[in-house]
């Protein structure tokens, strides 16, 4: 009965229900009536409620309507779909890009469209669900290797000769963690192996390496990397995700990338959208630095009071607290004082690893990254775990 697995997974703690916000400016929203100080979310440059934003999605809707009325290989492709994929390919640094429209469609589209019976699929511990679901939407063999663990990913590719194609599979910062990948030693990893790599730069288009390009452009790898995957759902601020590659990728994709094919096309009012993002990501440069200036203050603050180890700097930071009940406990003690942060519980995250997960923004000021260091002041005898 589905009632009573409801009502199993309420007494497992791991019933999860929809929560109604308003949003308010700034890093406010109203839920229940009361105006909370948001640390969640993805839209690390506020370009969510940009101004520029918002203009460039109203005059967009005056010529181009709401809906995109066709799938992308029917009528759904229009003047403004080729410019921002040019323009997306150009920030990635590769020949061609092919929108969806969500990072998730694009995670199963690719996976499932460059990898099949013949092929392994190599892929971290903490990759995201949708690379899951499209490594196994591919019908490819899957293997998963420890979270970081490059000696153990060689192995696996040394013993795969038997292969057609070998494809290793990461996040560039891990969703849920907020560390990075290695991508230089999985660059190395990969040729020595004569191996694809396979990048979802989700959390990091938009605001890593000096463009913002992404985590390829950080570490200075973007061209050993055979497909940079990104989102504009995130630090873009819009909704979509891309691959950006070489040529015949991106055809392979436009005719195999099921969740491509049978879908209705990203909105025209959405790419103008993401087309401004990129305007803004180059002559705004200091929506960056004021990010980046939050992500170090609330670090230094969180390692001082002991919530994290020093680890590698991404606007996330997971303050891991063990069971479901108890993150959902401290999730509970910070909103009485005014301030948002989700509880993430197992299946999302390993069982006994339950935390609240902080994102920072650049909307948010020095004084609200304070207001959230004195509360969690106040909660660490109780809640951390070492
Ligand atoms: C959010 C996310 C996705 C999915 O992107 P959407 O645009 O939200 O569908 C894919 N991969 C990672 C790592 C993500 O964090």
């Amino acid at each position: 009965m589905l009632e009573e697995e409801l009502l199993n997974l309420q007494a497992h703690e791991q019933l999860r229900s929809l929560r109604v916000f308003s949003p308010e400016p700034g890093p406010y929203a109203a839920k229940d009536g009361a105006k909370l100080l948001l640390f969640c979310g993805n839209d690390y440059l506020g370009l969510s409620q940009h101004p520029r934003m918002i203009e460039a999605v109203r005059s967009a809707a005056l010529r181009y309507g709401v809906g995109a009325g066709a799938s992308r290989l029917i009528s759904g492709t229009s003047d403004l779909h080729a410019r921002t994929e040019a323009r997306l390919a150009a920030l990635k640094k590769k020949p061609r890009a092919l929108l969806f429209s969500s990072g998730y469609a694009a995670n199963l589209g690719i996976l499932s469209s460059l990898a099949g019976k013949e092929d392994l699929i190599v892929m971290d511990k903490l990759c995201h669900a949708s690379l899951i679901d499209g490594a196994r939407f591919s019908g490819a063999h899957l293997r998963i290797f420890p979270h970081l663990g490059y000696d153990r990913l060689e192995k696996i590719l040394k013993a795969a000769s038997k292969f057609r194609r070998k494809i290793i599979v990461t996040d560039s910062v891990f969703s849920m963690d907020g560390d990075l990948a290695d991508l230089k030693k999985l660059a190395a990893i990969k040729k020595r192996y004569g191996a694809w790599l396979i990048v979802d730069d989700a959390h990091g288009t938009g605001i890593l390496g000096e463009r913002g390009a992404g985590a390829g452009e950080a570490a200075g790898v973007e061209s050993e990397i055979d497909v940079l995957m990104g989102t504009t759902s995130k630090a873009l601020g819009c909704l979509g995700g891309f691959a950006a590659a070489e040529a015949p990728i991106i055809d392979s994709l436009i005719n195999h990338a099921r969740s491509f094919i049978y879908s209705t096309a990203i909105p025209a009012i959405l790419c103008a959208a993401i087309d401004e993002a990129l305007n803004i990501l180059s002559e705004e440069p200091r929506l960056r630095m004021k990010l980046w200036a939050n992500v170090g203050a609330l670090y230094q603050g969180l390692v001082a009071q002991g919530w994290i180890q020093g680890q590698a700097l991404s606007p996330i930071f997971p303050l891991v607290v063990g069971d479901g009940a108890r993150a959902l406990q401290l999730a509970r003690k910070l909103e009485k004082q005014g301030v948002w942060a989700p509880a993430i519980r197992p299946p999302t995250v390993p069982r006994g690893k339950a935390r609240l997960r902080i994102t920072v923004s650049a909307l948010h000021e020095f004084e609200d990254i304070k207001k959230l260091l004195q509360i969690l002041q106040n909660l660490r005898k109780d809640y951390q775990t070492h």
